[in-house]
């Protein structure tokens, strides 16, 4: 097996999957076949641009349209693919909606699970230990940090994503934005929002 042999280039690679990335990153760099600053723009694509337009079509689509809100919280998976949103760390989506009484967020308490084809890939905060155990421990007080200040009488619920599910909130419509077009909308949901770290703003 050439990945047993010490002398095979895949042994001289460190074994967590970040330091394996920067060595290749390294490499590829160093040989010319890559240009770092480029490499940036892609991740900050994913990370800013693409991956959370995605999330913000859905959410606003969902305020605009109540058959699609149904069908949304019915089943999230086959109601975004229809919009073109699926493919890997997208199978299973759930839809949590947020109300005046409840405030739902993401967290994955194991690793970093997420919503990709909804929301791009996820911030460094999301995979820190660090948001992971104080989601569970004390989310009111983290809350307050991403400066979310919910009312007393609205309650916290988290949810685990897990490989077998990821979740996207839909937060709450906020008020004046009734003659708002689906795009206009769309502006106003934030990534952060999607994961319940943040609610949307009307402008
Ligand atoms: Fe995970």
């Amino acid at each position: 097996m050439p990945h047993d042999d010490p002398d095979h280039p895949h042994s001289l690679l460190p074994p967590d999957p970040a330091l394996r990335v920067k060595a290749l990153e390294t490499i590829l760099t160093q040989k010319g076949l890559i240009d770092p600053a480029a490499l940036d723009v892609i991740i900050d694509t994913y990370q800013h641009r693409i991956g959370p337009k995605n999330g913000a079509q859905v959410v606003a689509r969902a305020w605009s349209d109540p058959a699609f809100r149904a069908a949304l919280l019915d089943d999230a998976t086959a109601a975004v693919s229809e919009m073109g949103f699926f493919g890997r760390q997208g199978e299973h989506i759930v839809a949590v909606e947020n109300t005046p009484e409840v405030h739902n967020m993401v967290v994955c308490t194991l690793c970093s699970c997420y919503p990709w084809p909804l929301l791009g890939v996820p911030p460094a905060w999301y995979k820190s230990d660090a948001y992971r155990a104080r989601a569970v421990r004390e989310p009111r007080k983290l809350l307050s940090e991403f400066g979310v200040t919910l009312s007393e009488g609205t309650s916290v619920r988290v949810w685990d994503s897990t490989a077998e599910v990821r979740y996207l909130v839909v937060p709450m419509r906020p008020e004046g934005t009734e003659g708002l077009s689906p795009e206009a909308l769309a502006e106003l949901v934030s990534r952060d929002a999607m994961i319940g770290t943040g609610v949307a703003v009307a402008p």
